[in-house]
């Protein structure tokens, strides 16, 4: 019967040790997004995982509704945001997951931010890759953007998805 706790242990180091280095390989990332005004409204961490990045958002400050947000191809900021170009589109696909040529690596689904303009909320983008050299990694050469705009993504609208104005833009950084 002693066994027992000591198997257990054993098998609790063996699970802290591949937790351990599976953490020591992930590449991560953030953006720090600011408004036009060049006010805080939020950040996102991105994380490297073995089925693409996860996007973990904290926003504050942005009006209630529907938004939607995107990865954009270059990573500069500055306002009114065109600077960010077009959705990141590695792969040249057309706009949106309704689109049947596929989707840009950029397109996200839409955010409902609540009355008091705060939200957190993970997003996984299978699309998307933190691994420099790779065909779809964020960091190219000239780098890429997160936006967040001033309508929702009509999920099919080739190269926009119609979602207007660009609100909000964080350049992803190492
Ligand atoms: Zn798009």
């Amino acid at each position: 019967m002693r066994v027992a706790p000591v198997m257990c242990s054993l098998i609790a180091m063996a699970g802290m040790a591949v937790s351990f280095s599976a953490q020591a390989q992930s590449p991560k990332a953030k953006a720090a997004l600011k408004d036009a005004s060049g006010k805080d409204v939020g950040t996102v961490q991105l994380i490297q995982t073995p089925h693409g990045v996860l996007l973990k958002m904290a926003l504050k400050g942005v009006a209630p509704g529907e938004h939607a947000f995107h990865v954009h191809a270059v990573g500069k900021c500055e306002a009114p945001f065109t600077s960010a170009g077009g959705h990141f589109n590695p792969a040249s696909k057309k706009h949106g997951m309704e689109a049947a040529e596929g989707a840009h690596a950029g397109d996200m689904p839409n955010l409902f931010i609540p009355a008091n303009g705060e939200l957190r909320i993970d997003v996984a983008n299978h699309m998307i890759s933190l691994i420099k050299g790779q065909p779809n990694s964020v960091f190219d050469a000239d780098g890429s953007a997160i936006i967040i705009h001033a309508g929702p993504d009509d999920y099919k609208t080739d190269p926009t998805g119609n979602a207007g104005d660009r609100i909000a833009c964080g350049v992803i950084t190492e």
